[in-house]
């Protein structure tokens, strides 16, 4: 039997868009994953797409981040033609809400910021941002709205990428780990997965936080996992449009229903591969939602879990080919993989297909950190 075009290791909403991506294109791909996909991160995820920084570390990710939030339209209408399912996405709109110490002139420095990186964010008056959200705060000193960001049912929407993707002939094994990468004559052949040797053309690496445990693949993507919690609220009373976030947490409303389905987060913990819900965890999360928004005290909690960020030691992605012919890494994507998957998948595809992209990535070239250790060693 002839191999495939391409084997992807892992089957989140990373290795799903590229498999879905390239199944339009004809070519025979196999997704490999050690569980049933789409179960970890990108089931755990909050589903914000936004494109703002965080702080200074992910500002040379805004462009490719934009560039993404611009390709989600025609990313989930394709999705949900393909799959025949609804994903959720939501472009209302985010406020940044400033609940502590200098906000007047933490407001002027994130709103300078965001538009020297072309974001169209704008200053509220505390009465305007309360009549878009009345459940929020009295107590907020500033706000600002972010009217270009969304959200999407990351749940549905990975699931929905992996049905459209088999639909599209895509091969998809479940309980099939990868222990290791085939080299044949100085270029990656394929996996070694569940004892079996899987030959192919290309090999897309798109394990989350575990691809550095595929041995061969951290020198490359030294990922490692960070724990976030979640919180799931029923709401009747409070209703919310649009994401409301502060430095301390998050709330993203997933539907318009009364009562109305929100989620809320997060934790950023170095607890390894322990996923866990915390009293701790719980009670941060907690406290932060309800000073973005006091009504929701009453509300009913339905659901609460973990999952674990694939972050790597400068925060950022990494994507694109190796020194090794025929193995490309599409990993790493720590708080904001929900949002890159459609870009990945793009670029990803023109690598494969044509040998180029149309958006630099070297940035986030997966040879920058055997590079940093050659300089650390010299
Ligand atoms: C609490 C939380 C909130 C988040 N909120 C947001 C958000 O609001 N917006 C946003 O954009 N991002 C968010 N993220 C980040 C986002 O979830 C991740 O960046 C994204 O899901 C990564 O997708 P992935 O496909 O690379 O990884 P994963 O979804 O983790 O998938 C990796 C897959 O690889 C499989 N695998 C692992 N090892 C092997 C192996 N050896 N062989 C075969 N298969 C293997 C796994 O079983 C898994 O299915 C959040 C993450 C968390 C945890």
């Amino acid at each position: 039997m002839r191999g495939f075009d391409v084997v992807i290791v892992g089957g989140g909403i990373i290795g799903g868009s590229i498999a879905f991506e390239l199944a339009q294109e004809k070519l025979r791909v196999l997704v490999l994953d050690r569980q049933a996909p789409g179960q970890e991160a990108s089931w755990a995820a909050a589903g914000m797409l936004s494109p703002s920084p965080e702080n200074p570390d992910s500002i040379p990710l805004v462009p490719l981040a934009r560039a993404s939030l611009e390709l989600y339209p025609e990313f989930v209408a394709t999705v949900e033609e393909a799959s025949g399912r609804a994903v959720g996405y939501r472009s209302k709109g985010a406020l940044e809400v400033l609940l502590a110490g200098e906000a007047g002139r933490e407001l002027s420095t994130l709103i300078a910021l965001h538009h020297g990186l072309g974001l169209p964010t704008e200053a509220l008056r505390l009465e305007e941002a309360l009549e878009m959200e009345p459940a929020l705060s009295r107590q907020a000193l500033a706000v600002a709205l972010l009217p270009y960001e969304a959200s999407v049912d990351n749940r549905a929407l990975t699931e929905a990428v992996l049905a459209a993707a088999a639909r599209q002939g895509v091969e998809i094994r479940a309980a099939t780990p990868v222990t290791s990468l085939l080299r044949q004559g100085g270029r990656c052949s394929g996996v070694v997965a569940g004892g079996d040797q899987v030959s192919a053309e290309h090999v897309v690496l798109a394990a989350g936080c575990f691809s550095s445990e595929i041995e061969g693949v951290s020198r490359y993507a030294p990922t490692r996992p960070v724990r976030g919690q979640m919180v799931a609220l029923r709401s009747s009373r409070v209703h919310l449009t649009r994401v409301l976030r502060s430095a301390r947490g998050y709330i993203v409303p997933r539907d318009d229903a009364r009562p109305q389905k929100l989620v809320a987060g997060s934790t950023l913990e170095n607890a390894g591969f322990e996923k866990r819900v915390t009293p701790g965890g719980l009670a941060q999360i907690l406290s932060a939602i309800l000073e973005l928004a006091p009504g929701l005290a009453g509300t009913e909690i339905v659901e609460t879990w973990s999952g674990l960020r694939p972050d790597t030691p400068d925060h950022l992605p990494v994507l694109g080919p190796t020194d090794v012919e025929g193995l490309v890494m599409a990993t790493g994507h720590y708080r904001n993989g929900i949002l890159l998957a459609p870009v990945t998948a793009r670029l990803v595809r023109e690598w494969l297909t044509g040998g180029s992209t149309s958006l630099p990535w070297e940035n986030f070239s997966p040879l920058r950190f055997l590079e940093a250790r050659r300089h650390t060693a010299s």
